[in-house]
């Protein structure tokens, strides 16, 4: 199948107009700078089918709880992302009539998302019901540097008439979330104000009363004359708009500049919003379009300098791993703890821009590789300082004595996910958080972290595994029951691999961290002790009688870890056997179907093989690969990465390949079918691992940064940078070497295939050890 998006290094291109791709284009060409996020809405007003999507970072409503039957441990409410101020809005009419690109013949459309600048484009021509053509060019970006501006220019030109073209540009608050779950309106109307040449509205969100204001100023010219049209102020509830006309001749351009802001309480004081927000616009108009695009194109132009991975020989798999590195540093830049990374980010509404265990998961080995470790450890943070709500949150569920349940879901450390499965089982997400911190330190040897946060949150984790266990008197072991693994296409189950495997890890991670804490802060020990009243020995002793008794489920005559009791038992078919037309199967069949049938949502044994794959031989990894693979339908975004790191590791190179298509390019292909309602970002951090980690076959082991790289065919090269403690490493991997620069930093030692080099400024580290199956299979 032809992709839809044109293939390109840089860019995602459409060419032509089609109403049927509007949502799903809307969410691919999305743009954000980490605070502020926007949906490809048009700027014009448009009646075919839309999500309108204008999101700010931090800023949630909590919506009640929409369940059909209430059970006991429910939450309230679920934080959503909101759909805020539509900022972008600009309506036109061409002599009189209102300009919609739903009632037009279009021709030459164009959308363009630029990566390296992180601009979107869009140019068309137009032919209105009355017979008036226009051709119509619109760039807009969200400043990287000024992260509260987001700056739009439009131009209209007449091409077979003159006569008069209007502008309204407006800002709107009167906006709703579709996923609301009693129709309601979020926001309610603070201020407005309205003058020459300028418009602001002040708006609070219900209940959560963040405070935000978003307002512009603008600049006209017509064939690059300045104009100062005259203006009709329009205002009406929670909208703010200038009205003007120009009377244009055939030929004529007219170029419109909007610099809007939009301003939150969460960094400004909630009296001065509209102050500030006057001030910012003024200020960018000042500088005027090009300027504050030339300062956002620079800053853009250091990220990529760091972050970019280039793939020679493969423009679609490289497309795909920009537009994931560019989408994950347009969701979340990593200087606010505040913050985190929904899984849609800011590009739709479902899954309500809140934290899951995908940022522990598989979001924090990209920001630490790519950005300074400050940003993963905010990461961290952002847990720590929820610790105390998880602590609530487990006392809700019955368990005691700082036992800590982090959320499925939460915007503020509450949970807010209402499926029974889910919220009260699916409680691996607890070890992803443990997992998190031990992968941080592993990376950036940042010990503080763990006397100073860590400590808590890792036994307040072992302290809720310890009491969620029980022992069988039949098995003579601790077992866990009713819970949901990673593969939520089976739920309450016992026993579930991975749940069991990481627990136990937990506990003993804790243990660990007990100790290095104790022996080598001991002050911080003593007070963090009283802090959260831990019996050392007794607690300690707990954990370890559990994790050296814990049942696991493995079947010998196949040689493979079960992922829960009777996964046997069920009819073993694989996902090869099923009919295309039914996929992806959670569109086409029943849920009882889907609960019954053997097919894998995602890695869920695989997970845990992937997380501790230090603690399993190769040929543990393979048989349980193949056994998995052929059953898993990959109906998470969460689940190719995983199978293709594997794959990368067992030497399964087609299939690592297939599966990196698959994750980089499943919002652009839109494999899942599902697109429209916004991307998958945080999967995109799993893009980035199966390169580094699967391609390049990048760990940290010992405290050394560790290659075994293996090229895709068609790969003639990759590269890519890693930040590693205070180095930079420059790594370039082709079919004959391995090279590796020291970009910044001291010496470094670093592992290629099992051979120890130094590399420093002086002395680039090449290693010609490709592996000689490798050479055969790709030559
Ligand atoms: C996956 C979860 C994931 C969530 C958000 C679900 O479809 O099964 O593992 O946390 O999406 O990405």
């Amino acid at each position: 199948m032809k992709p839809y998006y044109i293939a390109d290094e840089w860019k995602i291109i459409e060419e032509g107009f089609s109403a049927n791709m509007q949502r799903s284009s809307e969410s691919i060409f999305s743009i954000g700078n980490g605070r502020i996020g926007q949906r490809a809405n048009f700027e014009e007003h448009y009646s075919g089918s839309t999500l309108q999507g204008n999101y700010i970072a931090g800023v949630y409503y909590p919506d009640k709880t929409r369940v059909g039957w209430w059970k006991n441990g429910y939450p309230e409410y679920f934080a959503k992302v909101l759909n805020a101020a539509n900022w972008v809005g600009i309506n036109i009419y061409v002599d009189g009539e209102m300009f919609d690109l739903a009632t037009c013949k279009v021709s030459n459309f164009r959308r363009e998302l630029n990566m390296y600048e992180s601009a979107l484009y869009r140019s068309f021509t137009a032919e209105l019901p009355n017979g008036k053509i226009i051709e119509v060019n619109a760039l807009r970006f969200l400043s990287l540097v000024q992260a509260d501006l987001g700056p739009i220019k439009y131009s209209v030109k007449a091409v077979n008439f003159s006569g008069m073209v209007t502008f309204e540009p407006y800002i709107d608050f009167d906006v709703k979330n579709e996923d609301a779950n009693y129709d309601e309106k979020f926001w309610s109307e603070i201020s407005k104000k309205t003058t020459e040449n300028r418009a602001f509205v002040t708006a609070a969100t219900f209940k959560t009363d963040f405070n935000v204001c978003a307002g512009y100023t603008f600049t006209v010219a017509q064939n690059g004359e300045k104009l100062s049209p005259y203006q009709n102020l329009i205002e009406r509830t929670k909208y703010a708009s200038n009205r003007f006309s120009i009377d244009v001749k055939q030929g004529d351009t007219v170029e419109f500049i909007k610099y809007v802001a939009v301003a939150s309480s969460l960094y400004y004081k909630k009296s001065t919003l509209q102050t500030q927000a006057d001030q910012l616009v003024t200020n960018a108009a000042q500088t005027g379009f090009d300027a504050l695009f030339a300062e956002h194109k620079a800053a853009w132009k250091a990220k990529w300098n760091e972050a970019d991975i280039t793939i020679e020989g493969d423009v679609e798999a490289q497309q795909a791993i920009r537009f994931n590195i560019f989408q994950l540093y347009q969701t979340y830049t990593g200087d606010d703890a505040r913050l985190n990374i929904g899984p849609k980010g800011f590009t739709g509404e479902k899954y309500g821009g809140s934290t899951y265990w995908d940022t522990e998961a598989y979001c924090i080995p990209f920001y630490m590789s790519t950005a300074d470790s400050q940003v993963a450890r905010n990461l961290l943070k952002y847990r720590y300082n929820q610790l105390d709500r998880a602590i609530e949150n487990a006392e809700k569920l019955g368990f005691k004595n700082g036992a800590a349940l982090y959320p499925m879901v939460t915007m503020n450390g509450e949970e807010c996910h209402n499926e029974w499965e889910i919220t009260f089982e699916e409680i691996h997400r607890n070890g992803a958080i443990a997992y998190a911190i031990w992968n941080y330190v592993n990376y950036t040897n940042d010990s503080s972290y763990l006397n100073e946060f860590g400590i808590e949150v890792l036994t307040g984790i072992a302290r809720f595994w310890a009491q969620r266990v029980h022992f069988s008197q039949q098995r003579n072991q601790y077992v866990m029951h009713g819970v949901t693994g990673p593969n939520e296409y089976e739920n309450n189950v016992n026993n579930n691999f991975y749940t069991n495997y990481i627990a136990t890890w937990c506990m003993k991670y804790a243990a660990e961290v007990v100790a290095k804490v104790k022996a080598e802060t001991p002050d911080k020990y003593t007070a963090f002790v009283a802090k959260r009243n831990f019996r050392e020995s007794e607690e300690i002793a707990k954990w370890t009688e559990i994790s050296s008794n814990m049942y696991l489920p493995y079947n010998k005559k196949l040689d493979v870890f079960i992922q829960h009791d009777g996964f046997l038992d069920k009819e073993q078919i694989v996902a090869a056997d099923l009919d295309p037309a039914e996929r992806p199967i959670n569109q086409h069949w029943s849920w009882d179907r889907i609960l019954r049938s053997v097919f894998i949502k995602q890695a869920d044994v695989l997970q845990g093989l992937f997380f501790f794959e230090n603690e399993f031989d190769t040929e543990t990894l393979r048989r349980n690969f193949d056994y998995y693979e052929p059953m898993t339908v990959h109906e998470s975004s969460l689940s190719p990465c995983v199978h293709s790191i594997l794959a990368s590791k067992i030497g399964k190179h087609e299939k690592a390949y297939e599966m990196y298509l698959r994750t980089s390019r499943l919002d652009l292909d839109d494999y899942n079918k599902e697109v429209h309602e916004g991307l998958h970002i945080t999967s995109m951090a799993g893009t980035w691992m199966s390169v580094v980690q699967g391609f390049g076959g990048f760990r940290v082991l010992n405290g050394i940064p560790t290659f075994s790289p293996n090229l895709p065919k068609k790969w003639q090269s990759l590269a890519f940078k890693l930040r590693f403690r205070e180095s930079i490493l420059a790594v370039k991997i082709t079919a004959e070497k391995t090279t590796i620069v020291l970009e910044e930093g001291n010496e470094q030692k670093v592992n290629i295939f099992g051979e120890e080099y130094i590399c420093s400024t002086e002395k680039t580290v090449s290693s010609n050890a490709y592996s000689e199956q490798l050479v055969a299979e790709i030559k």
